[in-house]
């Protein structure tokens, strides 16, 4: 297909005109479809329902009673130890340096700020005392991350994504300024573009020199074994890296089972080095007594093991794959060889990256929103929600059936060639 941008003037107000007779045939349809967020579709719930159904009385004796705690009382403050083995799995960590917690990991990672905000990531240098404390924001990235930097007033330096992680010459520069504290890091199937750190991009980071010795970095494994093809990304263990520079405190992880069982009603953790594990187990002790034992006891006897939860993964990637597959199948037939919009193709995750001709995104989102499909908001895969080329806007696939995704895509790829034609009409004025 011819380049949009080499169409004369006239050839641009006639592709306008057709456009918009599409527009207006979807707009018509009366479409309601959702492809804002990253959540998992009721059939993907449906995988573990058995956690309600096949957990047996015998089960939970077995665990109870021969078990030196009661599973049914207080204890076990860093989560029970059969579940801590299968995150030890997950994460390529020692159990003791897991703690299996609550409900939801962005929880913990909020408080993980707090405590540095209040009590210092060392436990003896809070934050909040600074002038000025910034955080590096890979970007597109989180807007959940940005949210909590924007809520305690931290300062957000966007650093771009390269395709192998963040840019580590941008990171290594900036860490040289002592008001730079931290950074957010979704390694492997990143939110929203889906790329994997490369070996080196996690070499550079566990090699960091930062003038801030209190900096940490969220390392948000949310997708560790999140994949959509039968090979895997490979990431490099973090802490095994780390170790090699003597920066094993420098990095803080967290994981959840939000996209494995039930959002928001799964099991989370961290895994730290034994220096933060020490500080975070000394505060959590006036936290709580014990987070819910028996969600995660639910968890164990569903999956058994590490093994039985990969196994599970590989259902919810039968469902997913065709959802991602049928998005991007759009998005060559529709898009390519227009040069008005570039988008990744992840191994795994929950999402897919779209740039459209810089200065159209919010149009785009806009028109989409107009005729009922709701994409993430444009802005929000930046600090502040202002994204500064106006081009970035995430697909989350998961939610909607394939049917209803060939459908909003369509939709959508109408959408990014309307704005852009409008753009480059005005541009040749
Ligand atoms: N981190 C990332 C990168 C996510 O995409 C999400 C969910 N969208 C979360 C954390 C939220 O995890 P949880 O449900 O465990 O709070």
């Amino acid at each position: 297909m011819k380049n949009l941008k080499d169409y004369s003037k006239q050839e641009l107000i006639e592709l306008k005109k057709e456009l918009q007779k599409e527009y207006d045939a979807f707009k018509a349809k009366g479409l309601k479809l959702d492809m804002s967020r990253g959540k998992p579709a009721t059939d993907q719930l449906d995988l573990s329902n058995g956690m309600f159904s096949s957990v047996n009385k015998a089960d939970y004796d077995n665990h109870i009673f021969n078990h030196p705690i009661d599973y049914r009382n207080y204890g076990a403050l860093t989560g029970i130890e059969e579940l801590r083995d299968i995150f030890a799995e997950m994460l390529e960590v020692p159990a003791e340096n897991i703690i299996v917690c609550g409900n939801s990991s962005l929880n913990l990672m909020f408080d993980y700020v707090t405590q540095c905000m209040i009590s210092g990531s060392d436990g003896m240098h809070p934050w909040i005392n600074e002038k000025e404390v910034k955080f590096l924001c890979p970007s597109p990235g989180y807007d959940r991350h940005f949210a909590i930097a924007q809520y305690y007033g931290i300062k957000m330096v966007t650093i771009p994504m390269t395709g192998k992680g963040p840019d580590m010459d941008a990171v290594e520069e900036a860490v040289k300024d002592p008001a730079v504290k931290g950074m957010f890091c979704v390694p492997k199937y990143s939110n929203p573009t889906g790329e994997t750190y490369s070996a080196e991009t996690v070499e550079r980071i566990a090699a960091l020199k930062t003038s801030a010795k209190d900096f940490r970095i969220i390392w948000d494994n949310a997708y560790v074994i999140h994949d959509l093809k039968n090979e895997s990304d490979f990431l490099p263990n973090i802490f095994e890296v780390l170790k090699k520079y003597g920066n094993e405190d420098m990095v803080v992880e967290f994981t959840s089972t939000s996209k494995i069982t039930f959002p928001g009603s799964g099991v989370s953790c961290i895994a730290a080095s034994a220096r933060n594990i020490a500080i975070i187990k000394s505060r959590l002790q006036f936290q709580t007594i014990g987070h819910d034992k028996l969600n995660m006891l639910r968890h164990v006897i569903f999956f058994r093991d590490f093994e039985g939860m990969r196994a599970h993964m590989e259902k919810h990637k039968a469902i997913l794959a065709p959802k991602f597959m049928a998005v991007l199948d759009e998005f060559h037939s529709s898009l390519d060889g227009l040069g008005i919009a570039e988008w990744t193709e992840p191994n795994g995750g929950y999402f897919i990256s779209l740039n459209v001709l810089p200065g159209t995104a919010r149009r785009v989102g806009n028109l989409a929103k107009e005729a009922g499909v709701t994409l993430t908001t444009v802005g929000a895969t930046y600090p502040y929600g202002i994204d500064p080329k106006d081009e970035n806007i995430r697909i989350a696939p998961s939610f909607p059936t394939v049917e209803e995704l060939k459908k909003a895509t369509k939709l959508l790829c109408i959408c990014v060639k309307l704005a852009a034609v409008e753009t480059l009409e005005k541009e040749k004025d």
